[in-house]
């Protein structure tokens, strides 16, 4: 019989369920609830699967080219990846490679531990401030041997401003900094353009959020090019054609859709306002969000059991059973009609 000493024993991430119900409304894993531009479901309809039998190139083609376009930066500036997640796990593989601690906060997305773990990176989970906002003084002048920040941050959705995490950023020369803007188009300030500026920042990006292509799998990194270079240098090791020709197509339609995405984000921005004045009616304290979700708390009834009952009307928002957050919800905006359904049940459950 196989010897189990010989498996990999690891905590792994729990994403958030995808339940299949008819008459669900899904809010629990930050899903843009609009379907991607038009122009991109025609190029997917388009794609000619005859290409297939090839396979595609290794470092996004033209999908990175059109990046670095609407970046403004060279295509050597841009690596693309299945997901954020792909390039998440990849830079945790290519950047702290010090054997000194990696920082980021104690409440944030909680693969970066599981990625810690997984490459065995030493790491320091560094606490937030009392009001759940993160103290950029906690980075700075601290022994560390890198630094990841959701900015903004998840579950909390709160942003950090820019000029913070450029204090971080120059603060810390030697050590790479990433920051994950997986959620900035919903209200965050970007820090893109300092990738210019700082040889030791990362900004990591993705699709899945406000481009609507969660289904996709599509993130990027911006960085100088050494940096792209040497993550490169591991995804290269590990697997070179991650980027399948599906991806590059798709993907690159949806980067000439600007207007489309503007309006989906504003849509999305004005239904978050209502969520968030809907729950203070009904009692929930809710933390100011610059995301397409929100954090909230109700002043009386417990958040497990508000989740439980939602849960059992087919209603899915997320839960965090850990400490510090067991008493709070993350809810993704979703459509009008599905943030209604939401607050009537709601009405129900703590009537
Ligand atoms: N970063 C943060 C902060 C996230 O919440 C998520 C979504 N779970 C990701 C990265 C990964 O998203 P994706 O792999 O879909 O790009």
């Amino acid at each position: 019989m196989v010897n189990r000493d010989n498996f990999r024993k690891i905590d792994p991430y729990v994403p958030g369920d995808q339940p299949d119900f008819a008459d669900m409304v899904k809010l629990n894993t930050n899903e843009n609830p609009y379907p991607p531009a038009p122009a991109v479901i025609e190029a997917a309809e388009r794609f000619s699967a005859g290409r297939l039998k090839l396979y595609p190139p290794t470092d996004g083609g033209a999908l990175r080219r059109d990046l670095a376009a609407y970046h403004g930066v060279a295509p050597e500036n841009v690596f693309v990846g299945v997901g954020s997640d792909d390039v998440l796990s990849v830079i945790f593989q290519s950047c702290f490679n010090s054997g000194r601690k990696l920082f980021f906060p104690e409440i944030s997305y909680s693969f970066y531990e599981v990625w810690a773990e997984l490459y065995k990176v030493p790491y320091f989970k560094v606490p937030l401030k009392a009001d759940f906002t993160i103290d950029a003084d906690d980075y700075i002048g601290k022994e560390n041997g890198g630094i990841v920040i959701a900015n903004p941050n998840a579950p909390t959705s709160m942003a950090m401003p820019a000029a913070d995490i450029e204090r971080i950023v120059a603060a810390n020369p030697e050590n790479i900094v990433v920051i994950d803007e997986a959620y900035v188009d919903f209200g965050g300030e970007s820090v893109l353009e300092l990738t210019r500026k700082y040889d030791n920042l990362i900004v990591v990006r993705t699709f899945s959020k406000s481009r609507s292509m969660a289904g996709l799998r599509i993130g990027y990194a911006i960085a100088q090019s050494e940096l792209i270079s040497a993550i490169n240098d591991v995804k290269n090791s590990i697997n070179s054609y991650t980027m399948n020709f599906p991806s590059i197509e798709v993907g690159k339609a949806s980067i000439a859709q600007e207007e489309y995405f503007r309006t989906t984000i504003a849509r999305i921005l004005k239904t978050r306002e209502r969520l968030v004045s809907e729950l203070s009616k009904l009692g929930f304290v809710t933390f100011p969000s610059s995301a397409n979700f929100i954090f909230t708390t109700h002043k009386t009834v417990p958040a497990k059991e508000i989740f439980e009952k939602l849960r059992e009307k087919h209603i899915f928002v997320r839960f965090f059973n850990k400490p510090l957050i067991n008493n709070y919800l993350r809810i993704t905006v979703g459509t009008d009609e599905e943030v209604d359904k939401l607050i009537g049940a709601l009405k129900v459950i703590l009537k």
